[in-house]
């Protein structure tokens, strides 16, 4: 069996016009959702992120209030700065870049965002009303994952999941996700991780696998059940002297081995990518339409 590409881009494109049209529809009732975006220092991968956010912001109409602090900014400065978003009517989602730098307390920073603002959906109170299944913004590359495998039709009801992986971000947001009592959840979920003994064993009964280890070939082709749908997370630098820039880029899985395998297959570049700035655009436009009730 040779897999189906999943093409996040086109999943993407399609959110993204939904989305396009939903701004028109909120600004016609006179709102338009705005998105404050604070970068602190000149980390040049950080940067791009922005710019592209900000980019995907213009495209579909929401505002984007752009926010660059020069690195030596102090932690005081850029809780101001939190505090006045969180009071300004225009802005219905706050995103603040990470990392920041050392000097500046992460956990302070983003526990300052009003919960109701915080369209990247890490602050506590998002992350527990999640796990109790209240409505909450959802973290964005687990929720791309999830929009993923609902718009290519997977079946998550009764599913065996395996996540692997388990940090904040990606690996515990999306498990808890899948087990929701809910038609985005319903599956039954296994989340490996470094400690995880024979994790081979647990991704063979997979008929979904999720890989976000942050590692090249965490998934080989005999570690995939014949069928299984796979969806790499991962982005990875590996070397390659065939590229201009000496890199290119690749996901946790064996790509070419395993989409022998698979039923369907997430490429990378080109699949849960381009999904995480979309959720963002998502939860920006959610925010501004709780602004109408
Ligand atoms: P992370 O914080 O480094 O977490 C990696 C997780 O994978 C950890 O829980 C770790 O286990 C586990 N792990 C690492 N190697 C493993 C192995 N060989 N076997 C089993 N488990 C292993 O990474 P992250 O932030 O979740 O990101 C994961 C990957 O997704 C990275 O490549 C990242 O660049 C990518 N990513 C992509 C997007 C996107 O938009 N496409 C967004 C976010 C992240 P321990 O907990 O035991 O250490």
């Amino acid at each position: 069996m040779t897999a189906r590409i999943i093409d996040g881009k086109q999943v993407a494109a399609d959110m993204r016009a939904e989305l396009k049209e939903k701004v028109a529809q909120l600004k016609d009732k006179g709102v338009t959702p705005g998105l404050a975006v604070v970068l602190v220092g000149e980390d040049p991968a950080s940067k791009s992120y922005v710019t592209a956010k900000e980019r995907a912001c213009e495209e579909i109409g929401i505002y984007s209030d752009d926010n660059r602090l020069p690195a030596e900014t102090t932690e005081g400065d850029l809780l101001a700065l939190i505090d006045k978003l969180n009071k300004d009517p225009k802005i219905n989602g706050i995103l603040v870049q990470l990392p920041l730098p050392k000097h500046i307390d992460e956990d302070n920073v983003l526990l300052a965002i009003d919960p109701a603002k915080d369209v990247d959906g890490f602050h506590p109170v998002n992350v527990g009303k999640m796990v109790v299944g209240q409505d909450a913004y959802l973290p964005c590359t687990p929720h791309g994952v999830i929009q993923l495998l609902l718009r290519s039709n997977v079946k998550l009801e009764g599913a065996e999941v395996v996540v692997v992986g388990r940090s904040n971000i990606v690996g515990k947001p999306v498990a808890n996700m899948l087990i929701q009592k809910a038609a985005t959840g319903n599956a039954t979920v296994t989340v490996c991780h470094t400690r995880t003994k024979n994790m081979a064993e647990h991704v063979k009964r997979a008929d979904i696998i999720i890989a976000a280890a942050g590692w090249p070939n965490t998934i080989t082709a005999d570690m995939v059940k014949d069928g299984a749908v796979v969806i790499d997370v991962g982005v990875n630098r590996v070397e390659d002297a065939t590229k201009k820039r000496g890199y290119r880029l690749a996901g946790d899985v064996d790509f070419e081995a395993v989409k022998e395998k698979a039923s369907l297959i997430t490429p990378v570049p080109g699949g849960v990518g381009p999904m995480t700035i979309t959720m963002l655009l998502y939860n920006t436009v959610q925010s501004a339409e709780k602004t109408l009730h």
